[in-house]
């Protein structure tokens, strides 16, 4: 399954960008993933090319227009039915389980970044837009959120990362943050790596990772750990 992303921004320049390197800039390479990107501002109709205005009701900011915005949609939902996904702070906050759900799904995505103060909510509403956000802050657009999002879902499609058992432990894949890793040197500046972990014994091993796991976890996350612990008592 190739997944198809296309990107809505007034700032197509801005990709691939870090999407372009390392293992997700090979899939690319590879067609794993697809990218279109297509500039909003095509689509505006007057001489000097106006994507935004002021906003009703008053206050600071400009408002990306709702006519513009829906005819750079249409120019993409009309080709084929895909997942609208609009970043906004406004959204549900994006989480690993979200990242899961979207690697496994086979519609096409768009993903539309907005700018300014935002988007005129009625064209979000006549599409149906599904409110995405990346966290608790403010970016100065919807760009970033759309990389870092993309990031994590597409290295969980089959074939992007070359070990996919590396994807099993991982933070958040169990509902728990990971537990440390090591490598070589065995001793670095008088410190050694844990005993366990030379030892050889996998069920060992796994035992010490998963207690761990749980201790980081409840200490950073508690949030986290009481769902953990509902789950697993
Ligand atoms: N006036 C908006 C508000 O207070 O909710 C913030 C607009 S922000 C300056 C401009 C654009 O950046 C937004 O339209 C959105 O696309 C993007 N953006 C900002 N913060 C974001 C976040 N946490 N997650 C996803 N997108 C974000």
């Amino acid at each position: 399954m190739v997944h198809k992303i296309t990107i809505l921004t007034l700032f197509p320049e801005m990709f691939p960008g870090p999407l372009g390197h390392s293992l997700l800039g090979k899939a690319l390479d590879k067609n794993l993933w697809t990218l279109d990107v297509v500039d909003i501002r095509k689509f505006a109709e007057d001489k000097h090319q106006t994507v935004d205005d002021t906003c009703f009701g008053g206050g600071p900011g400009m408002v990306l227009r709702p006519d513009v915005v829906d005819k750079a949609i249409s120019s993409v939902m009309e080709k084929e039915k895909a997942r609208l996904i609009h970043l906004t702070p406004r959204g549900r906050v994006f989480h690993q389980p979200l990242a899961r759900e979207m690697a496994d799904s086979s519609l096409p995505f768009v993903f539309l970044c907005g700018r300014y103060e935002g988007i005129d909510q009625r064209v979000l509403e006549a599409w149906q837009a599904e409110d995405v956000s990346l966290g608790d802050f403010v970016l100065t657009g919807g760009e970033l959120a759309a990389m870092t999002i993309l990031d994590a879902v597409l290295r969980l499609i089959p074939g992007v990362i070359g070990d996919e058992t590396s994807l099993e432990d991982e933070s958040f894949s169990r509902g728990l943050l990971e537990y440390p890793q090591y490598t070589r040197p065995r001793e670095w500046q008088g410190r050694d790596v844990p005993d366990v972990l030379l030892s050889g014994h996998h069920k060992e091993i796994a035992a010490w990772r998963l207690k761990e796991a749980e201790a980081i976890t409840r200490e950073r996350r508690p949030d986290l750990w009481e769902k953990y612990s509902h789950q697993h008592n």
